[in-house]
């Protein structure tokens, strides 16, 4: 079989692509390895508001399940709250991947198994045959297989467990976020008093205590884990390229996806378009390359303070909420950081941050 493009992963990464290569008169092939799109949900869906006025044309709105206003941040105890009407939105992920679907031809049930390049063009090997494109892209997710065959990388992985349970909980429009390293607990209201609860961590047993904490007794409804890969590397070789989680477009503090995916997935479109396939990684570079390289900098500061000099940074940020309000971002933490940097008193915090950074 001969396709102009070969692309593998149905996720929101893959099924963008796709749909902006066709409208621009490509001929793709999208093959899947799960017999149905979306499934089995690794995510939380909470996605800010960015993507949905940027990528209005993908009408997703069918997948909205509630609205976010702020978050509550705990450190222990002790908490302060962060509020901007309508900062995220919560989306039931299967029926926002079905709706980024809709129109697509998708070869579902089958599998990626290996690529070769020949002449000019790439063999694909899938578990039912071999395709025959000009370009290949791997959209295949945290545990690429393309990226493992091909790829430059230097990336680690955190594994994050999620229930939905039914609570008697008091949060509509507030998400909570629980300070606990590497990344954070968090409570994601999805509406109907359904919550999302979940943690970063090697096992699930730091879930089940959080929930134990929480005084949730109910049995969840669904239990999910998932894979989030946190690094940076090639993105292109060759006519292959990498996109969305396999190629770590991922904001490093949070593990969000979704949003960083799809703007690579312009990036990587405008990029073929005009023949010019190295420019993806400028472009890349340009619109969240910074984020994310500053992301894994923080990362590695966040990871090895001190549980003293956590608790003295969330007091100097609680202190400072204010500013937050007003130029706090969902999607660019750098930026968000950077605001705090105009308080004076942000000094004081300079000999934590410096001992960190050397203690990593
Ligand atoms: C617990 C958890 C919570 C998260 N919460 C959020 C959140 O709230 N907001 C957010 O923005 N992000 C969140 N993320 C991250 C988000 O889920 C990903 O960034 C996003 O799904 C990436 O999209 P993608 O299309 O690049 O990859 P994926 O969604 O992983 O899609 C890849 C696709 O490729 C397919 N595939 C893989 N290998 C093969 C193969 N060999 N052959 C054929 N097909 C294959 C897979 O089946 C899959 O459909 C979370 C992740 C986890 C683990």
């Amino acid at each position: 079989m001969n396709v102009d493009v070969t692309v593998i992963g149905a996720g929101p990464s893959g099924l963008i692509a796709s749909r902006c290569l066709i409208d621009n008169g490509y001929r793709v092939n999208i093959i899947e390895e799960h017999k149905t799109v979306g499934k089995p949900v690794a995510c939380s869906g909470l996605i800010g508001s960015d993507f949905f006025s940027h990528f209005r044309k993908f009408d997703v709105k069918d997948s909205i399940k509630n609205r976010i206003d702020g978050a509550i941040v705990y450190l222990g105890n002790d908490s302060f709250e962060l509020g901007r009407k309508g900062v995220s939105f919560v989306v039931d992920r299967e029926a926002f991947d079905q709706c980024l679907s809709r129109g697509l031809d998708i070869s579902l049930s089958e599998k990626f198994l290996s690529f070769e390049r020949k002449e000019d063009s790439i063999i694909t090997k899938t578990s039912k045959r071999k395709i025959t494109s000009d370009i290949l892209i791997g959209a295949d997710g945290p545990l690429s297989k393309i990226r493992a065959q091909d790829f430059d990388f230097n990336l680690r992985y955190f594994k994050g467990y999620q229930v939905r349970v039914k609570a008697d909980l008091s949060l509509e429009n507030f998400v909570e976020v629980h300070i606990q390293r590497p990344f954070f607990n968090w409570i994601i209201p999805e509406g109907d008093g359904i919550f999302r609860i979940g943690t970063v961590s090697d096992s699930s047993e730091s879930l089940y205590r959080f929930l134990k904490k929480k005084k949730i007794k109910e049995k969840p409804i669904e239990v999910q884990a998932g894979i989030i890969p946190v690094g940076k590397g090639e993105i292109y070789k060759d006519k292959v390229f990498l996109l969305g989680d396999a190629a770590c477009h991922v904001k490093p503090l949070s593990g969000g996806g979704v949003y960083y995916g799809a703007l690579a997935s312009e990036c990587l479109v405008e990029s073929i378009v005009l023949g010019n396939y190295t420019e993806y990684q400028k472009k890349c570079n340009e619109l969240i390359g910074k984020e994310i390289s500053r992301g894994l900098l923080f990362r590695k500061i966040y990871e090895n303070l001190s549980d003293d000099e956590i608790r003295a940074i969330f007091d100097f940020i609680k202190s400072k909420k204010h500013i937050l309000d007003k130029s706090g971002s969902f999607d660019e933490h750098y930026k968000t950081i950077i605001s705090l940097t105009k308080d004076p008193k942000i000094i004081r915090l300079l000999p934590f941050i410096i001992k960190s950074f050397f203690r990593s």
